[in-house]
């Protein structure tokens, strides 16, 4: 019998889901089980050329809508997805394997949040009035044109519509390409655009690995590419978007400082960095995986850290009570487990975990090593997994003159009751994406992306506006044209 999960088709273009079994056969992995769910096919030129023809020419008449039209569909699809967020979600922890807890509250609540937003600002998309005297300059905010959204494997619906919801509000068209590893969630957000009445071939989504991703970003009529994924990509990512001179939106990976001061409430404290590293299994790029605690309140830290990390209830994602989920693959739980190894062998203290946990699928247990240094691999590579580094500091310009040693930049995070050292802290940090008290939130009002390695742009907020728009000036003389000759 065909598992619930395998979707109609592989790709969704012009409206409708769409087959080509001359593409790659692409197994879907149950994280959970191992067991094979679904299978789709990888993109074939004919499928791309498809998908990029449809959204050229869907992108004029939907542009030519009023704001208060686009924004009503994607109100629209908001409430669709709010309405049908069970079956969604239970679709996401089949993708991803991540618990069900978390994926009825945090993925399709927040593709819905961020398709509610841009909705509400599509139709506040207005240039400005410029006078010179006699003359002016009127000013329009116009789409880019057609764009492109490859996702990462961890919140495959919110990366759709965090991508999907501003490019279209804006005017433009998209096409998306989730991660090979979690293909599902992405036509699921397509169709319910349709249904929302989304004009066919305004949102797209075509599967593929790696090769498809750099045919949709070297063609020449692909006017901007927004990526989710890991730095090493995001290079050649941009690299190939230069080449066309097409705007980028790099949303990469991160290596990010959390900082407790001995003021800190402890189980507050204690309370970020779980939410800051076990969330999603640890699968989140903005997590903050050094955690660098003053000497003052190490070991009650470590103590109440470790009996909190205790209570995670690892086990069937389907389940509710289910507090702590798989990796998505057996590859990502095979880097995950080298990295401890390297931990382990490079001197850092294990407090809990360690292991991989002894059930089917592809768990590990949430795990925190301390007395790690600086210069140790677990301190300063991107391990996308349940891996705590707990470093110790003295004084503050010393752990801000840490934190900032390193090429990422996504987030940070300080825990004090100090409010004028909190900002202070924070504002001294080289970070995009920043916390007082607090670690992880990501509502879709607020900014979220990185600097230096970590990325370019932002997405959500108004911020996402100016990054999926480009601004027209018009000079309006109202006198005679003087010349030389
Ligand atoms: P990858 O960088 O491996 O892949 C990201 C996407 O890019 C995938 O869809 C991938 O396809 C595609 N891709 C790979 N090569 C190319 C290419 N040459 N041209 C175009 N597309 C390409 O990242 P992961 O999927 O492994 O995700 C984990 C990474 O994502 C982590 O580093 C994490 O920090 C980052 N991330 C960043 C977030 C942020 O907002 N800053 C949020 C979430 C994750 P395929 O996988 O099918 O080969």
């Amino acid at each position: 019998m065909t598992h619930p999960a395998q979707p109609k088709a592989s790709h969704f273009i012009n409206g409708e889901y769409v087959e080509d079994t001359a593409g790659t056969p692409i197994p879907v992995i149950y994280a959970a089980t191992g067991e094979q769910i679904a299978t789709v096919h990888a993109a074939t030129p004919a499928i791309v050329e498809q998908a990029l023809s449809t959204a050229k020419a869907a992108q004029k008449e939907w542009a030519k809508m009023t704001g208060t039209e686009r924004g009503r569909v994607l109100r629209r699809a908001a409430d669709i997805m709010r309405a049908r967020n069970h079956d969604l979600s239970v679709l996401e922890t089949y993708d991803t394997g991540k618990p069900l807890q978390e994926t009825l509250v945090a993925d399709a609540t927040s593709g819905a949040d961020a398709l509610e937003y841009f909705g509400g600002l599509a139709a506040s998309l207005t240039g400005e009035h410029i006078p010179l005297g006699e003359d002016w300059v009127y000013t329009k905010r116009e789409p880019l044109g057609m764009c492109v959204g490859i996702g990462a494997w961890n919140y495959p619906t919110q990366i759709a519509c965090w991508k999907g919801a501003p490019a279209l509000a804006c005017g433009n068209s998209m096409v998306f390409k989730p991660s090979e590893t979690t293909p599902l969630c992405a036509l699921k957000v397509a169709e319910i655009l349709i249904e929302a009445g989304a004009p066919a071939g305004v949102f797209n989504v075509v599967q593929g690995m790696g090769e498809v991703g750099g045919a949709l970003v070297t063609d020449p009529r692909v006017d901007k590419v927004s990526l989710t994924g890991s730095v090493p990509t995001g290079k050649k990512v941009y690299a190939a978007a230069a080449a066309g001179m097409k705007h980028v939106t790099m949303e990469l990976g991160g290596k990010s400082p959390l900082i407790i001061f001995d003021d800190a409430d402890v189980d507050n404290a204690v309370g970020g960095a779980i939410n800051g590293n076990f969330y999603s299994s640890g699968q989140v790029c903005s997590n903050g995986t050094r955690v660098f605690v003053q000497k003052g309140i190490k070991e009650k830290f470590l103590a109440r850290l470790a009996e909190r990390t205790g209570n995670a209830i690892i086990g069937d994602p389907m389940d509710e009570a289910t507090s702590f989920g798989p990796m998505v693959t057996e590859n990502q739980m095979n880097i995950v487990l080298g990295y401890i190894e390297k931990g382990k062998a490079e001197g850092a203290r294990l407090i809990c975990g360690g292991n991989r946990a002894d059930k089917d699928g592809y768990f590990i247990e949430p795990t925190v090593f301390a007395d790690v240094t600086d210069d140790m691999t677990i301190a300063r590579e991107e391990i996308f997994g349940p891996v705590m580094s707990v470093l110790d500091f003295d004084s503050e310009e010393e752990v801000v003159a840490r934190a900032n040693d390193t090429e990422f930049g996504l987030s940070a995070g300080v825990f004090t009751k100090d409010f004028t050292r909190a900002h202070r802290v924070i504002g001294n940090l080289e970070a995009g994406s920043c916390f007082i008290n607090s670690y992880n939130d990501a509502p879709v009002e607020a900014p979220f992306g990185g600097v230096k390695a970590s990325g370019v742009g932002r997405e959500n907020s108004k911020e996402a506006i100016k990054h999926f728009s480009q601004v027209k000036s018009v000079y309006v003389r109202m006198g005679d044209v003087e010349a030389a000759f």
